[in-house]
This record gives structure tokens, C-alpha cells and sequence, in this order.
């Protein structure tokens, strides 16, 4: 048996994006830069996967900017943006992506971490009182604000648009880490009214290594110094087959979205029936229902989630104990402890996230397994 469960790590590269890749390993392959005519087909593939990821999140394709994925989407936006000018405070939240928390510690401006509620959810309260601050510390100033909207752990989703409404009453400028919701709910920049957004097309059935970066015309100026690529923003020779790839799987999910969220919706329902009608005492993190379809973040009392996570994996289920990078560090993750999980149930965490390819008895033979791995 083997069943990939661990969906908000990574996913499986979608076969038709795979096949639009391939070409440019082997046949287009010049520099899209050179001035040759051989060449010209290739730029034409990236301007044409701009204007394809730029239309699945209503955005401009001058305001996309090819990346090599979240971690560097999210440094560009926070460091681009704090370097620009002279006063800055930032303000971000406790269950934010280690990519944004630390981006943000090296800033070097002052940095305003808010708390979230038991859901993983930050209120606009919260966000009303770290602005306050902000505005009567740093003067002349500007704020930058970065708030997930989806968490990669327990799945919860902000309300963006209210968030982002706030941030700009005063003044300042939003960010969102949208890695785990691009290509996984609708995303529509105008309506969310955000001025950056990061995503990763590894998230997203893409390939790994690539993503982009969305900025509101003018607001970002050079990251990287160099040739002159990604519309001046971003220098050096671009990762075509991965664009091309991206491309083709963000697409594909936006289209499938509404049949895919049914069928993951379904998923953790028959996982969540199983877990419920058996006595194993758990409790599901995160929102009861402003969550990730796919999404299951579970802690089991007085178990040890690394364990669990060791013992499925010698059946050959893959899950996780929190995010990819917190199974490095091997500690109760900070969105954990954020959401406050009582003591005694921290510990025996595990996240389980489906994906399209799930069926529905891959869903029920992980519950099955899992309850049977806590009773050993
Ligand atoms: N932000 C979030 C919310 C993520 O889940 C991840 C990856 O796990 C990242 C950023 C980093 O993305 P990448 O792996 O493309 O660097």
C-alpha cells in the first residue's frame, strides 16, 4: 500500500504539465533572452504564462514576476518593500510561514507579531490594535502588513478582503502568503483588494522551484540586480519549462476547483466519520469551517504525532507531523502553540492533507490505520 497524504508539503506534478514542459528541455531550449529567431518562441511561452497565471488570479501580466517559489516570493515582497524605505514597521501574525516570520525579523524595522484566536483566525481587532501601535511609534513611517491566507498546518483561512480593508484605512500595505490557497480556493486580487501576493507552484500539482509574485504596479522596485529579466524586477536566465508547467497546472486546478474541493470535502468527511465513531480521543485544529478543503490537523491526547507519522509511514502512508520544515526541527510547531492545543494533546500531532488524486478509501484507510497505530 501507498498513499501520498501529505498534500500541503508538496504534490504530484500534473500530467498535462508535464507534457507542456517537456519541449522546452530538449527542443525550445535557447536563452529567451538572445536575439536570434530560435529564441523567439520561448520568450513567447513565458509572456504567454504570465498572461495565463496572471488571469487565474484577475491580475495584470506586468504585475507577475516569476520566482523560484514561496520562500522566495515572500523574502522579495517583505525585504524589496522594507528596504525601500527609511521608517518601516511590520506587521505580521504567529502562525505565519517561516519564510515571512523570519523575512521579517531581518528587516531590520521594528516588527509587530500579532496573536490569532483558538482557529488560527487573526480578527480584525487585533489587526486594528498592532496598526495603532505602528502608528505611534514610527513617524514619518511606512507599514507593511503580512497575513497568510491560508495556513499550511491547520488549514484555516483569513478573511482576507476585511483584512485588507483595515490595513489600507490606514494607510498601509498588504501582503499575503497565499502558497496554500492558490490553485486550491478562488483567488481574485481585485476583490481581496491585496497589493502583494506570494504562491508556489509545487502547491499547486506544478513543478517545484518556480512561483510568482504578484505587486500592484510601482510598488516594488529591483530585487535582484542583473540581466535585466522578469520586467527589470528579477535578474537571471528564466526557468522556462517550469513557467510553461506552471502555467498549464495553476490553470488546470483554478478550472477544476469547485469538482475538486466536492471530492476533498468528501474526503475528510469519510476520514472524520471514522475518527469520530471510533474512542480514540482527538481534537481537529484550526477552523471548523473556514479550512482548506483537503485539510485534517489533528492531535491525539497523550500520543506522540512523530511516532504516529513513523508508524504510517512503515505502512506506507505518508503524513506529517506539522510542515515539511517543522519535521526538521522536530518540536511542537508555533502554529501549534499559537492556537493554544492544550499540553496534553500538543504532542500527539499530525497533519493530514488530501489531494485530487485521493480517493475515498485512501481517506478511510488512513483513519483506519491511524486508529489502529494509537491503540498499539
Ligand atoms: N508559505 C507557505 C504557507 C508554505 O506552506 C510554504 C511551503 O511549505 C512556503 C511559503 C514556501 O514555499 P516554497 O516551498 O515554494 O519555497
Amino acid at each position: 500500500m501507498k498513499i501520498y497524504a501529505d498534500n500541503a508539503a508538496t504534490t504530484r506534478l500534473d500530467i498535462d504539465a508535464f507534457e507542456a514542459m517537456k519541449p522546452y528541455f530538449l527542443d525550445d531550449f535557447a536563452n529567451p533572452s538572445s536575439a536570434y529567431n530560435f529564441s523567439k518562441n520561448v520568450k513567447q511561452a513565458i509572456e504567454e504564462a504570465r498572461r495565463t497565471v496572471a488571469l487565474c488570479i484577475n491580475a495584470q501580466p506586468e504585475q507577475i514576476i516569476f520566482t523560484s517559489g514561496g520562500t522566495e516570493s515572500n523574502n522579495h515582497a517583505i525585504k524589496c518593500f522594507t528596504a525601500q524605505n527609511q521608517h518601516c514597521c511590520v506587521v505580521t501574525s504567529s502562525i505565519e510561514h517561516h519564510s515571512v516570520l523570519y523575512a521579517c525579523e531581518n528587516s531590520g524595522f521594528e516588527q509587530l507579531i500579532m496573536p490569532v484566536d483558538k482557529y488560527g483566525v487573526v480578527t480584525n481587532e487585533e489587526l486594528k490594535i498592532a496598526l495603532d501601535k505602528c502608528c505611534l511609534k514610527t513617524s514619518p513611517f511606512s507599514i507593511l502588513v503580512s497575513i497568510m491566507t491560508a495556513n499550511n498546518e491547520i488549514g484555516t483561512i483569513q478573511n482576507i478582503k476585511a483584512l485588507s480593508e483595515t490595513v489600507h484605512s490606514y494607510g498601509a500595505i498588504f501582503h499575503t502568503d497565499a502558497v496554500q490557497a492558490v490553485g486550491h480556493i478562488p483567488i481574485d486580487v481585485q476583490t481581496l483588494g491585496v497589493d502583494m501576493l506570494s504562491a508556489s507552484a509545487h502547491k499547486f500539482n506544478g513543478p517545484k522551484g518556480i512561483g510568482f509574485l504578484y505587486s500592484k504596479n510601482g510598488l516594488l522596485q529591483i530585487f535582484h540586480h542583473g540581466g535585466g529579466q522578469e520586467l527589470g524586477m528579477r535578474a537571471g536566465t528564466e526557468n522556462v519549462p517550469a513557467i510553461v508547467g506552471m502555467a498549464v497546472a495553476l490553470k488546470k486546478n483554478v478550472e477544476e476547483i469547485k469538482h475538486n474541493t466536492e471530492h476533498l470535502l468528501h474526503l475528510t468527511d469519510a476520514f472524520f466519520t471514522i475518527l469520530k465513531n471510533s474512542d480514540v480521543d482527538f481534537i481537529l485544529n484550526g477552523h471548523p469551517t473556514e479550512r482548506l478543503p483537503g485539510n485534517l490537523n489533528i492531535s491525539f491526547k497523550g500520543k506522540s504525532g512523530e511516532g504516529l507519522m513513523h508508524m504510517l509511514d512503515l505502512k506506507g502512508i505518508c503524513i506529517s507531523t506539522g510542515s515539511a520544515c517543522d519535521s526538521i526541527n522536530q518540536q511542537v510547531s508555533h502554529v501549534i502553540k499559537a492556537i493554544n492545543v492544550p499540553v496534553e494533546y500538543r504532542e500527539g500531532t499530525v497533519r493530514v492533507t488530501f489531494g485530487k488524486e485521493n480517493s475515498e478509501k485512501d481517506a478511510m484507510d488512513v483513519a483506519n490505520t491511524l486508529i489502529k497505530m494509537i491503540k498499539i
